[in-house]
């Protein structure tokens, strides 16, 4: 069975890319036109985007529910940033303008911004209202790795990875 991957629509042409994390490090390309596809920047989602990327992505999504005008958005920002350049590979990261994503804004009651929720396999496990410190950030990641992991079908006998890594 292929390792996990996160599915991307390529900023600059819109195709929809299937990535492999473990290669977050070797700077991902679209297959279509070539440009980088940054793992370890929060990824700019919309209305379009989001539920195909979320649902797509066998990786912990972290998205960053927020809007240009929002003082403490702006503050919060460079912590999203530093937890999507630390998590590379085993998490993604996103980040929402709620202005602009209205439909998915109201389909997750978003009231206050800044607000963060941790997916997994498409489903909300985690949230967070109001701006945060990057350690919390990196905690409800935490927790939802752990718990993916607990949840994770129990492997054959062999198949366990030899590596812990
Ligand atoms: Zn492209």
């Amino acid at each position: 069975m292929d390792g996990p991957r996160v599915t991307l629509a390529c900023s600059a042409c819109g195709h929809w890319n299937r990535v492999d994390p473990a290669r977050a490090a070797a700077g991902p390309k679209c297959g279509h036109c070539g440009t980088p596809l940054p793992l370890d920047h929060p990824i700019a989602l919309g209305d379009a985007t989001f539920a195909r990327t979320v649902d797509g992505s066998d990786l912990p999504v972290l998205v960053d529910f927020y809007a240009d005008w929002c003082g403490p958005c702006t503050q919060m920002a460079p912590a999203v940033a530093a937890v999507a350049h630390a998590y590379a590979g085993r998490a993604l990261v996103a980040k929402l303008d709620t202005d602009r994503a209205p439909e998915t804004s109201a389909r997750f009651g978003i009231r206050a911004i800044p607000t963060v929720i941790v997916f997994a396999h498409g489903r909300e496990v985690a949230r967070q209202t109001g701006a945060a410190p990057r350690v919390v950030l990196e905690r409800l990641l935490a927790d939802a790795l752990t718990r993916a992991a607990a949840d994770a079908p129990t492997r054959a006998p062999g198949a366990a990875p030899s590596s812990a890594g």
